[in-house]
């Protein structure tokens, strides 16, 4: 009998992983699919001079949209897309978005691209961001590209000499999540680096928790210190946006501050003067 049971409990587990397979090789081939059709968005999210109380750049973030009001996290897809090689196509494709964007945006605005450690390594990435900032006329200081703290421990020396070659050649580069993560002080000073994005963590616990405001504190002054900018992600509230900026921190990002809303509308809702001003200019 209990040997049955066993047997039975079996078939239910392989039922399972078969299941699983065949979701999964679903998710997979709509996403090949996905790539291949272009049909990727991009969504652009505000972010906030603390200083200047201007918003003077934008984050770029991926979308895979089904159906109107739905789509796939990136949080889902982009791991999956750096195990099947497709990470490459998704970031050219992002990239290549954001530039076009770029060239048509006033010049005091910026944009932030996340970059997949698997883009680097090779050089050709490089070349791709340096040929595409070049044929569209853009100055390489109005490209950030975001990388997580994980690339600090797992990146070889090759990633490494990339980052080096995209920091010379102008461009900024920020240290997505940053504060979560493994990451030592003496990569920190080694690598090319020049922004730290504090982790939402510590922002959304900073009403409840004096910790989480001294380690946003303390995380400002070492980016100020070591000469790099910082900014924290996930303000939602007033309350955290007057905190964030009492601690220092020099840019703040979130759903308070502003959405995600899709690049092409970033031009009209950011850079236009609204109708109501203008005819009133013309009054
Ligand atoms: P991230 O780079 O840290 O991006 C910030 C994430 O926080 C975004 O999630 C954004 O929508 C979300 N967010 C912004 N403000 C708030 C807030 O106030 N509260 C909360 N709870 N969340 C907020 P999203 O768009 O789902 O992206 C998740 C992650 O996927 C990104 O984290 C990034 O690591 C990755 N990702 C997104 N687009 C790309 C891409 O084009 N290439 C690569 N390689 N990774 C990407
Ligand atoms: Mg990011
Ligand atoms: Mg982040
Ligand atoms: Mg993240």
């Amino acid at each position: 009998k209990a040997k049955q049971e066993k047997r039975s409990a079996y078939r239910v587990f392989d039922a399972d992983i078969a299941k699983e397979d065949a979701e999964r090789k679903r998710t997979k081939n709509a996403l090949i699919r996905v790539v291949e059709n272009q049909g990727l968005d991009v969504f652009c999210q505000p972010i906030l001079n603390l200083e200047t109380h201007r918003v003077d750049h934008f984050e770029a973030l991926v979308r895979w949209h089904q159906g109107e009001e739905s789509y796939v996290p990136p949080s889902n897809f982009i791991p999956l897309a750096e195990e099947i090689g497709l990470i490459a196509k998704v970031g050219d494709f992002v990239l290549s978005e954001v530039l076009r964007s770029l060239a048509t945006w006033p010049n005091d605005y910026r944009a932030c691209v996340n970059v997949s450690v698997l883009q680097l390594g090779d050089g050709r990435f490089v070349e791709r961001v340096l040929n595409g900032l070049k044929e569209a006329g853009i100055s390489p200081h109005r490209l950030e590209l975001e990388l997580t703290e994980s690339v600090l421990m797992s990146a070889g020396s090759a990633a490494h000499e990339d980052l080096r070659k995209l920091r010379d050649a102008g461009l900024n580069l920020a240290l997505d999540d940053f504060g979560i993560g493994f990451s030592s002080f003496g990569y920190l000073q080694e690598l090319p680096f020049n922004k730290l994005k504090i982790d939402r963590r510590f922002v959304s616990e900073v009403e409840k928790d004096e910790g989480s405001a001294a380690i946003l504190r303390t995380i400002a002054a070492l980016a100020d210190n070591l000469d790099m900018k910082s900014t924290a992600e996930g303000v939602e509230t007033a309350q955290q946006l007057s905190v964030v900026t009492a601690c220092g921190c020099h840019y703040g990002q979130g759903y308070f501050i502003g959405q995600p809303i899709p690049l092409e509308d970033v031009q009209q809702a950011y850079f236009e003067i609204p109708k109501v001003a203008k005819a009133a200019l013309n009054a």
